[in-house]
């Protein structure tokens, strides 16, 4: 099965993966957890180009299909093997967050972006997508708390910028409500961690 973590900074999409990954574990299942951009030396290479501080010159086209680009890399090299041996993969961010950040919140729309990214996948889409839903002004601010976790220029964009991130998840759901699982990440871990594996063990039994 193919899972996709998604959701804005600082909802707790890292601690929520680790806790799904142990728990499907001790039901037996062969897990891979993986992140995206990244995931593999290639893909991890472009993240670094994407997330630079400096590159603020970055056109919002080139950043999509640079996204997209890394998605194909990572699908290819990782993920399509694993999902083939049978292996659940648990992925931090996949082409929703394309749809919400590049789609909507940079304004290229759902259309253009879902074109890209409909060549970058051939069709590989997630079973189960679960979103961590957060007031991007609660997000900002455990980020502030939590000052080893990686900085890059998008955190520092402000807050109208991640409203409108959390505003194109919104539409994400809308669109594909038939896998994608909206989540309140304003309540405690544990509780998240409870209803996640909720809709996941459900997706692992059928
Ligand atoms: O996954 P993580 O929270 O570490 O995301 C890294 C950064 O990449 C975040 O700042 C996020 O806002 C940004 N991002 C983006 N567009 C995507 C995926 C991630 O701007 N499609
Ligand atoms: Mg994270």
């Amino acid at each position: 099965s193919f899972i996709t973590i998604e959701g804005g900074e600082g909802a707790g999409k890292t601690t929520l993966i680790q806790a799904l990954a142990v728990k499907a574990q001790q039901q037996g299942y062969e897990v891979m957890i993986t992140r995206e951009p990244g995931g593999i030396p290639i893909a991890e290479a472009i993240r670094t180009v994407i997330l630079q501080k400096e590159n603020t010159a970055m056109d919002a086209r080139t950043e999509a299909l640079l996204y997209a680009a890394a998605r194909r890399q990572h699908l290819a090299e990782k993920v399509m093997p694993a999902l083939n041996q049978g292996t659940v993969v648990i992925c931090d961010r996949f082409v929703d967050s394309s749809l919400a950040y590049q789609g909507h919140a940079r304004g290229l729309g759902f259309d253009a972006v879902w074109e890209i990214n409909r060549f970058a996948t051939e069709g590989c889409m997630p079973d189960l997508t679960l979103y961590l839903d957060l007031d991007p002004e609660i997000g900002l601010m455990r980020i502030e708390k939590n000052s080893d976790r990686e900085v890059n220029r998008l955190d520092l964009e402000g807050l109208a910028f991640h409203r409108l991130v959390r505003e194109g998840f919104k539409l994400v759901e809308e669109r594909f409500k038939e896998r994608f699982i909206t989540l309140d990440a304003s309540e405690s871990p544990d509780q998240v961690v409870e209803k996640a594996w909720q809709y996941l063990e459900h997706k692992l039994l059928t």
